[in-house]
């Protein structure tokens, strides 16, 4: 009697699990592989979808030993990008560089072989391996952690190889230049260039026409310093032209990204002149003046109001 309700508990929870990874699996979302140079992919989203749907833009590069891969999108997607990787090469997937720690970046680092060479800033590497899992967001709001996915058996899919300001992978037509420029969206953003193809992952440094989500409460981004961070990258990245935004569909130009930072520090600068004159967060949201130059840009209230926060606490 015992083991028949013992039995009829495995099948329920059998039965259980397999429904939830068959919706794991019917709610993954379409990759749309896009070809930048003959050697470089983008596995964006698809267009027609809303919201985050798989999650960040994936580079793929094709050096002469292997794959190098940016960023792995969200948890599951592993074998989606697989699949679009063997479209493009035969070669295995031999690297994958980290932007950022967040989930939607790094979620299926775990589903390559652990032979792979994983590559992150150090303070990025810091929060996947940090035992508190301070890396903040993740799935099922934010129950589970992203971090959690690296520890135990899975410390192995911790990064192998980190670096604090500037670091260089492979020569020649494979050169990729890695920077580090402060603290931004999180406090571990690396900007990754494709120098042959004069072309820049920017991870979730560059929000395109929008403001950026500062992650201050979890992985130490900074409001305050964005500013600073990304004028240092617009000024220190040289001979660049295309850029693979964290979440864009599409390429963007340099040119955006002198944009963006012009509309950010504008915005700082007009936080800094209402701190002097006394004005709360609120009051210098309400009266922000939107320059022309940029006035494509996004601004809602509510979003200003938060970054203005942080900047008034210097945070
Ligand atoms: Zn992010």
């Amino acid at each position: 009697m015992k083991r028949i309700a013992c039995l009829a508990a495995v099948t329920i929870i059998g039965a259980t699990l397999a429904a939830v990874s068959n919706e794991a699996q019917q709610a993954r979302h379409a990759i749309r592989p896009l070809e930048l140079a003959g050697n470089l992919y983008v596995l964006t989203s698809d267009p027609a979808e809303q919201g985050m749907r798989t999650g960040g833009n994936t580079a793929v590069f094709l050096t002469s030993d292997g794959v190098v891969l940016v960023d792995t999108k969200y948890q599951g997607y592993g074998e989606d990008i697989l699949a679009q990787v063997r479209q493009i090469t035969d070669m295995p997937v031999t690297t994958i560089i980290n932007t950022h720690t967040h989930y939607d970046h790094s979620g299926a680092n775990p589903e390559f072989p652990d032979t792979v060479n994983i590559v992150t800033h150090e303070n990025t590497a810091a929060h996947m391996a940090s035992s508190d899992c301070d890396d903040g967001m993740g799935y099922e709001g934010g129950s589970i952690k992203n971090c959690e996915r690296f520890q135990g058996e899975n410390a192995r899919f911790l990064p192998d190889e980190t670096f604090s300001t500037r670091h260089t992978l492979f020569s020649g037509a494979d050169q990729i230049d890695l920077y580090y420029f402060g603290r931004g969206h999180t406090d571990g953003d690396t900007f990754v260039v494709f120098k042959e193809a004069r072309t820049v992952h920017t991870g979730d440094m560059f929000a395109r026409k929008r403001l950026p989500f500062i992650d201050a409460a979890n992985t130490n981004g900074s409001a305050t310093e964005f500013g600073a961070t990304i004028r240092k990258a617009v000024d220190g990245i040289p001979d660049v032209d295309a850029i693979i935004t964290g979440h864009a569909d599409d390429p963007h130009v340099w040119q955006d990204l002198v944009d963006f930072a012009g509309f950010y520090n504008d915005l700082l600068l007009q936080a800094h002149q209402g701190r002097a004159a006394g004005r709360s967060a609120a009051e210098i949201a309400a009266s922000y003046a939107q320059p022309d130059r940029y006035s494509e840009f996004e601004a809602p209230t509510g979003t200003l109001q938060r970054i203005v926060s942080l900047m008034l606490e210097g945070r």
